[in-house]
């Protein structure tokens, strides 16, 4: 039978084991998955057998004025595949996935929230008492799906844009200075229609990689040029080259340049 409070807390897949006041009159919900065992992400193996149970911090949508504060006691089986190398995993769910700090139906909200209004990501972000950049990754996932990743492409050309003039605004420690820039990312190869395929914010390698990893490992291993005004670098040695040999080349070597890619006119019909 599901108690009132459980039902009251209404989390898919869980009982509520005790609510507590905290001294500023927010509460403090501890939660158990009511599945009696788990599958082995290895193995696929039901194990019932509990190794430990360790307490995890989530977030969770915000209910009424008071703070919430949402604590989940996981278990961890133990895998009894003896040919498994995994000897123990933690139980998932649908409204706690894997290395989630926050709840699905949270997740949910907020992707709604910034994705479906006008909303600023900071206002989002106050609202369900979450981080910023939590709300900005939930955000950076939710247009992946919509626009999906780029078309593979052998040659990609790179360049940087700033994003907004140099401001300098006020901070509780003094002054500070916003200079924010993006990097484009353009598809080069001469038989596609060209354009912007991605933007990245700052102008760092770290935010092309960080780009780079959110495509799928075919764009990854078919990118052989990358063009950074003046230059090109090819990452790959084309067949019957001497390993090393094509590794710096200028523009001139056939890879057409950034703003080549920007003044080409899309492909007309064939
Ligand atoms: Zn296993």
């Amino acid at each position: 039978m599901i108690d009132r409070t459980t039902l009251l807390f209404a989390l898919p897949g869980f009982r509520v084991l005790n609510v507590t006041l905290d001294p500023d009159g927010g509460r403090l919900v501890l939660v158990e998955s009511v599945a009696k065992e788990g599958g082995c992400p290895s193995c696929g193996v039901m194990s019932s057998r509990i190794k430990d149970r360790p307490i995890c911090r989530l977030k969770d949508l915000p209910n009424g004025a008071a703070p919430l504060r949402l604590w989940v006691c996981k278990r961890r089986f133990v895998c009894g595949e003896q040919l498994c190398s995994r000897r123990s995993f933690t139980e998932v769910s649908d409204q706690i996935p894997a290395r989630s700090r926050l709840t699905t139906r949270l997740r949910t909200k907020v992707s709604a929230a910034v994705t479906a209004t006008n909303r600023a990501m900071s206002e989002v972000a106050a609202d369900y008492g979450v981080a910023w950049w939590t709300v900005h990754r939930i955000l950076v996932a939710a247009a992946v799906q919509v626009l999906g990743q780029a078309a593979p492409t052998t040659m990609i050309g790179i360049d940087e844009t700033r994003a907004r003039s140099v401001r300098w605004f006020r901070k509780q420690t003094g002054w500070a200075r916003s200079d924010p820039w993006m990097t484009s990312i353009v598809d080069l190869d001469p038989a596609h229609p060209g354009g912007i395929i991605g933007l990245a914010p700052g102008r760092s390698g770290a935010c092309v990689g960080a780009w780079m990893s959110l495509q799928s490992k075919e764009f990854r291993d078919g990118v052989e040029v990358v063009a950074i005004d003046p230059s090109a670098v090819r990452i790959r040695d084309p067949p019957g080259a001497t390993a090393g040999q094509d590794r710096l080349g200028p523009l001139s070597s056939g890879a057409p340049s950034q703003h080549d890619a920007h003044r080409r006119p899309p492909a007309g019909p064939t």
